[in-house]
């Protein structure tokens, strides 16, 4: 063991493990890829204003999660702690909603960063896939991405997920609400912090966890009883897409993502055998966002999906992926020639798409074949000076022990031939 340690509420990715993460990631993707949108990759910082604007300066991760750095030329910098507010800043960069072909559909997948405090689920370095349809105002775009983020839960064998669902209003609704929220808020017996929070971002105080909070807010005023004929009847129409998709959701008027451009749609993905790191996903429409960052008026929904959560979450649930193994053959040569011949074979094999690897090190016959156990390889195939005086291998099914000698021109065809 070396000195040192992966930093507090930090993890590394080994295998075997990795690979359940890797599968995870691209499953979250797929439907995604499927449906029209392009891949987008941003920087892993960005200026620290893009967040203040582009998250909000009354959210927690902007007032306690952001890690934050001074350039030596006098760059205030932060590691991005979400995707949104980059992808749509990228798409801004680029044009990419002049190109008339609205809306602009991305998605991306990486590392993102928060101080938090580590728990169980909750990381200091964590990974999303993420997905943004920016430029349209369409309940079926907004039921696409619950659509197609069911659908990838359900391909990795998830059941045990909710879909929390809600709306937020827009610019002409949601005053009026905040105003009434505002007031009763006042009234409660709350703490400094929470009442600043009213003054600042009163719809937050509804997500507070706190029993004590909690247990004032039964008689909260709620959006839902004030929600403009519009919202209404957008609303209406999303949860009907989503009906007709066959995708079951739980209207949970208290769902607020706590941002003041959030409008309208608003959505959670919880699993409930997380404990209270429930959450796997979450998103909503943004309509406002654009023209926080400068931009033109571009009404946009998106999501963030947890990679870490949904691993987790199909630990809770016992599921096991079928991976595709990663080693089909395993070489173990029987001298020095031997070893050059197989080499050549693995190298054949590997270009022909067939997993191969090989008993590198000059290792003895019998850990040679231990290593070709460990592997969990189908099968191992042997070649010694015999062997290789007929111009032949031998391939061996690890399974059923059975082995036969296979000419070494046409070993790649005969293992293609079994596997498929
Ligand atoms: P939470 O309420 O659990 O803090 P959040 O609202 O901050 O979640 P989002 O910003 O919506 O989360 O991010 C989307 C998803 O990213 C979450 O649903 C979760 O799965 C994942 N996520 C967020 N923060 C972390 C973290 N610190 N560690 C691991 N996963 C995280
Ligand atoms: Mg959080």
């Amino acid at each position: 063991m070396s000195t040192f340690k992966a930093p507090k509420g930090t993890y590394d990715l080994i295998p075997p493990e990795s690979a359940d993460f890797l599968a995870v990631r691209e499953a979250l993707s797929a439907p995604l890829r499927r449906a029209g949108y392009g891949y987008t990759e941003t920087p892993g910082f960005e200026q620290v204003e893009l967040f203040a604007r582009g998250v909000g300066e009354s959210t927690d991760i902007v007032t306690k999660e952001m890690y934050t750095l001074t350039t030596k030329g006098g760059d205030e910098l932060a590691l991005r702690p979400e995707g949104t507010a980059s992808v749509l800043r990228a798409a801004l960069e680029a044009s990419l909603h002049k190109s008339g072909n609205l809306p602009v559909k991305l998605w991306y997948s990486g590392s993102y960063y928060r101080y938090e405090r580590p728990q169980k689920g909750r990381y200091r370095h964590f990974s999303q896939v993420g997905a943004e349809a920016i430029g349209a105002e369409d309940p079926a775009l907004d039921a696409e991405l619950i659509i197609l983020a069911h659908d990838a839960y359900r391909s990795l064998g998830l059941r045990g997920f909710r879909i929390l669902l809600n709306s937020l209003g827009d610019k002409e609704c949601r005053p009026v609400y905040r105003a009434a929220l505002q007031e009763f808020l006042r009234r409660l017996d709350l703490d400094e912090d929470t009442r600043r929070r009213i003054d600042i971002n009163p719809l937050r105080v509804l997500d507070d966890k706190r029993e004590s909070v909690q247990r004032q807010l039964t008689d909260a005023p709620m959006m839902r009883d004030h929600l403009c004929e519009g919202c209404k009847s957008y609303h209406e129409q999303v949860r009907e897409q989503l009906t007709a998709a066959d995708v079951q959701y739980e209207d949970d008027p208290r769902l607020v993502r706590g941002l003041d451009y959030y409008t309208r749609t608003t959505f959670e993905f919880v699993h409930d055998g997380l404990g209270s790191q429930s959450a796997v996903g979450g998103g909503g429409r943004y309509d406002g966002l654009s023209e926080m960052l400068g931009g033109p008026p571009l009404p946009s929904v998106g999501w963030a999906l947890g990679v870490d959560r949904t691993v987790l979450a199909l630990r809770a649930e016992g599921v096991e992926l079928q991976l595709p193994s990663s080693t089909d053959v395993f070489a173990v040569p029987i001298g020095e020639e031997a070893r050059r011949a197989l080499f050549r074979v693995v190298t054949a094999l590997r270009r022909e798409g067939v997993a191969a690897d090989f008993a590198y090190g000059g290792k003895g016959m019998k850990n040679a074949m231990k290593s070709a156990n460990r592997s969990g390889a189908r099968y191992a195939l042997l070649a010694g000076e015999r062997d290789l005086a007929e111009s032949v291998a031998q391939l061996k099914d690890l399974q059923s022990g059975e082995q036969t000698a296979v000419p070494l021109d046409r070993v790649v065809s005969e293992v293609r031939a079994k596997l498929a």
